[in-house]
């Protein structure tokens, strides 16, 4: 009988099954796509190899570090790789150095970012919301450059609307410290956001593929798309599948499905204030563009950030500076993330018609030239980013009351819990379930 049923396979599911596994836990996972890894996935087109968006292993758990660690070997590698911001026409390393700062800016621009970041030292607002907060930590000037123009194009709203979390969930290590550090310590980087980072050496993927090899297939049931759930006497008594199949679900439930959808599969038995607080949130989805180029290189940055809004283009990446084994000599890729909402114009916009405007973006901004383009791939993944909206809080809090009325059921993943949380994070979330499963009545949960 199993004792742990798990609503989908990205990483937070797998990894929650991983350590279900190592304490010798009975469970099933169940997930609608043939494949697991959810967001974390690495795609494969040919020789070249490239990952939902850009992403780069934390280590910021040692534990959980090692864990992967242990699963990986050797193919868990170091990377040291820079970034840089596309900004008002040139291209400025990300963070910003004081040479750049002053060749962006010009003298007179740099004396009022330094009177600026005075000024709200000195008097610091109340953060209400994303604008403020970014405004009292680096002066409108370079809050705008650095912060709130990228966040609002990423988010899709402007930034008086977003929750001061979204800073403290995305620009972990980016205060007023580490760009003083980098002022006065030119070429010395502080722990930022960028920079140096582990990565596999076969794609994000690998990890995924590592954490569910150590897994029994009869557990993981691919290919299963749940539409509906049965709840009886407050508890999770069935899932139903899309294919008209159900299973029972004997013991606790961890869903890591977005928790909007899971407000919806609920229906009647949650309360009406539930349904409604989900139905004011919203999640951010991202086009990928993979352009496969035949150069050996377009540049050494890990990331290039695109804040201005007249490009759809986000964010760029190039995968052979995550692992020379992404692509084959004589050959690399970028990929670009084109951040939109469900029904707006850019996620009607067709496949081709995007990647063309990717081409003449990037094109634009001197970072490829149209003829080396040899193939495209477009993929969508839908609820990328919970929208921290400035109320957020409170929809989730009344959700999470009425979820708490169904005893065996519980919460999980950056949808799941509608929690901006990394890789390395949904492991910790994961591991801790485990430990505390059978020592308390409901175990530790992940919370935004
Ligand atoms: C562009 C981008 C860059 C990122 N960069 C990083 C990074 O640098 N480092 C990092 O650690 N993290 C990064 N992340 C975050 C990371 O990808 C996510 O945290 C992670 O994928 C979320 O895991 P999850 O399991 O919660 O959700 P998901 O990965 O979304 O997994 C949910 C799973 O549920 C399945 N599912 C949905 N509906 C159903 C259904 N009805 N029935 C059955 N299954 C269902 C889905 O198919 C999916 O497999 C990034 C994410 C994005 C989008």
């Amino acid at each position: 009988m199993s004792e742990l049923t798990i609503l989908g396979g990205g990483p937070a599911g797998v990894g929650l099954a991983y350590y279900a596994h190592r304490s010798g836990l009975p469970f099933v996972l169940y997930e609608k796509s043939q494949e697991l890894g959810g967001m974390c996935r690495t795609f494969r087109h040919g020789e070249h190899r490239w990952d939902a968006g850009a992403h780069r292993f934390h280590d910021r758990d040692p534990e959980v570090t090692d864990d992967v660690r242990s699963l990986l070997g050797a193919d868990l590698r170091p990377v040291c790789a820079p970034s840089q911001v596309w900004t008002r026409g040139r291209f400025v390393d990300f963070p910003p150095t004081p040479l750049n700062a002053a060749l962006s800016y010009g003298a007179f621009g740099a004396a009022r970012i330094g009177l600026e970041l005075l000024k709200t030292q000195s008097r610091p607002r109340a953060a209400a919301n994303f604008q403020d907060f970014a405004d009292n930590r680096f002066g409108p000037t370079l809050a705008r450059e650095l912060l709130v123009n990228y966040s609002q194009k990423l988010w899709g709203l402007p930034a008086g609307q977003l929750s001061p979390d979204v800073a403290t969930r995305r620009l972990h290590g980016m205060t007023l410290r580490s760009l003083f550090m980098e002022l006065v310590s030119p070429g010395r980087k502080t722990a930022h956001i960028d920079g140096r980072f582990l990565y596999p050496r076969l794609g994000y993927g690998q990890i995924i593929e590592r954490l569910s090899a150590c897994l029994s297939k009869d557990s993981l049931r691919t290919g299963r798309e749940i539409s509906g759930i049965e709840v009886e006497g407050g508890k999770v008594r069935k899932l139903y599948f899309r294919d008209g199949t159900r299973e029972e679900t004997p013991g606790r439930v961890v869903s890591t499905l977005p928790v909007t959808f899971l407000v919806k599969l609920l229906g009647d038995a949650l309360p009406a204030a539930a349904r409604e607080a989900a139905e004011r949130l919203c999640f951010r989805q991202i086009r990928l563009v993979f352009l496969r180029l035949d150069q050996e290189r377009v540049s050494p940055n890990a990331s290039i950030y695109i804040p201005e809004t007249r490009y759809c283009v986000s964010r760029v990446s190039e995968p052979k500076n995550r692992s020379s084994d992404a692509a084959p000599a004589g050959e690399t890729a970028l990929v670009a993330e084109v951040p939109c909402f469900s029904g707006d114009a850019l996620d009607r916009l067709p496949a081709a018609a995007l990647a063309a405007r990717v081409v003449d973006e990037l094109s634009q901004i001197g970072l490829l030239r149209s003829e080396r383009v040899r193939e495209w791939r477009h993929v969508l993944l839908p609820n990328a980013y919970p929208v921290y909206a400035v109320g957020y809080e409170r929809e989730m809090r009344t959700i999470r009351a009425a979820l708490s009325s169904i005893s065996n059921l519980d919460t999980m993943g950056r949808a799941g819990a509608f929690h901006y949380s990394h890789l390395h994070e949904q492991l910790r979330f994961g591991k801790d379930y485990v430990a505390t499963l059978g020592k308390r009545s409901r175990p530790a949960l992940e919370t935004a």
